[in-house]
């Protein structure tokens, strides 16, 4: 249920809101407006009737029912978009396009300090590299693990970009967090719940990628596992789901940017290197998704892609990413934003 208050509720009216609600056996989460408050009562669907009774209490407008099964991820409640720092400086959700980019993996010290620079110069304001790596195969490269969150803090100390770096289990969240700046949790684990809450209950943003075969809902629905154990900052990020199709790695599926948008106030960005799996397709990619308004893009770069330990046939040069985002800014400014 959604519980709004009348504008100009003080803070008593809310507390006491919210001392209700918990008594009732639900969880509130305080949605600060620009008009008014909001209170979200999230917890058993099937008495929540009871919370209809909060209506006669002092400040309170309406108690109405959130109609969709994400609660605390829908414009129901809260209908602005959601705009956070990813870092000091670094605004996700706003008027900028923040592009992330790096490696696949993190490889050693030289190549990740290397990219961070380029990428840094040709425009980007994360760094990207996995430390942690969930591959298909348990034979394939599987990350350097924690030598590879030292380089990342290595390549954010000499580039001062901030870096985003996977988790793959929740026994490793405090250990990522020490290091990362922002967590990702790849397509893999997008429905592993328990690794979902325990990145809800850190207080880092979190980028989470769709699945290959989730449905809009789902993902959303993962997204409210982060959201409900108290972390609001999460990131959406569309990275291609299987179809029928096999000349690209994935598909693209680059309406589900404006149907997100519709549905969430999160922040959307698209992943065009793990949708494509080919370098080539990936500018184009990152052009549509800026057009298709995407708050962000996350882009695969490696100094030499034949020698990468991952993802090489998917990654861009520094060359061709500087290439990309010189022209990314015109589509940049069509989109009424800023890089
Ligand atoms: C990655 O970002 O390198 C990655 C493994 O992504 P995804 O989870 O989208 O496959
Ligand atoms: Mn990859």
């Amino acid at each position: 249920m959604i519980i709004v208050m009348k504008q100009g509720a003080g803070k008593e009216a809310l507390a006491e809101v919210k001392k209700q609600i918990r008594e009732l056996g639900y969880k509130p989460h305080v949605i600060h407006g620009d008009t008014r408050d909001v209170i979200g009562a999230v917890g058993d669907e099937r008495g929540k009737a009871v919370l209809q009774s909060l209506e006669s209490l002092p400040g309170v407008e309406s108690v109405v029912p959130i109609l969709k099964p994400y609660k605390l991820a829908s414009r129901e409640v809260k209908p602005e978009p959601s705009c956070f720092e990813l870092a000091p400086g670094v605004v996700i959700g706003g008027d900028r396009v923040i592009v992330m980019a790096g490696p696949c993996s993190v490889e050693s010290e030289a190549q990740i300090v290397e990219t961070a620079l380029a990428v840094k110069a040709a425009g980007a304001s994360v760094l990207r590299g996995g430390a942690f790596k969930p591959r298909t195969s348990p034979y394939s490269f599987q990350g350097m693990e924690e030598d590879g969150l030292k380089l990342l803090a290595r390549a954010r100390e000499a580039s001062g970009l901030p870096i985003v770096t996977e988790v793959v289990n929740p026994g490793d969240v405090d250990l990522v967090a020490q290091y990362a700046d922002i967590l990702q949790i790849g397509a893999r684990n997008v429905q592993n719940f328990a690794l979902l809450k325990t990145v809800g209950r850190i207080d880092k943003p979190i980028l989470l990628k769709r699945g290959m075969a989730t449905t809009i809902q789902e993902y959303l629905m993962s997204a409210e596992y982060i959201l409900s154990e108290g972390n609001r900052r999460v990131i959406l990020c569309e990275r291609g789901i299987r179809t029928f199709e096999t000349a690209t790695r994935n598909t693209l599926d680059i309406a589900a940017v404006p149907v997100l948008k519709s549905l969430t106030h999160l922040p959307v960005t698209i992943d065009p290197s793990h949708a494509t799996g080919h370098a080539h397709l990936v500018p184009s990619m990152c052009y549509a998704g800026v057009a298709a308004g995407a708050d962000g893009l996350i882009v695969e770069v490696h100094p030499c892609p034949e020698r990468a330990a991952s993802d090489g046939p998917q990654s861009l040069r520094p060359a061709e990413f500087a290439a990309m985002m010189a022209n990314l800014r015109a589509f940049v400014a069509a989109a009424g934003k800023q890089l």
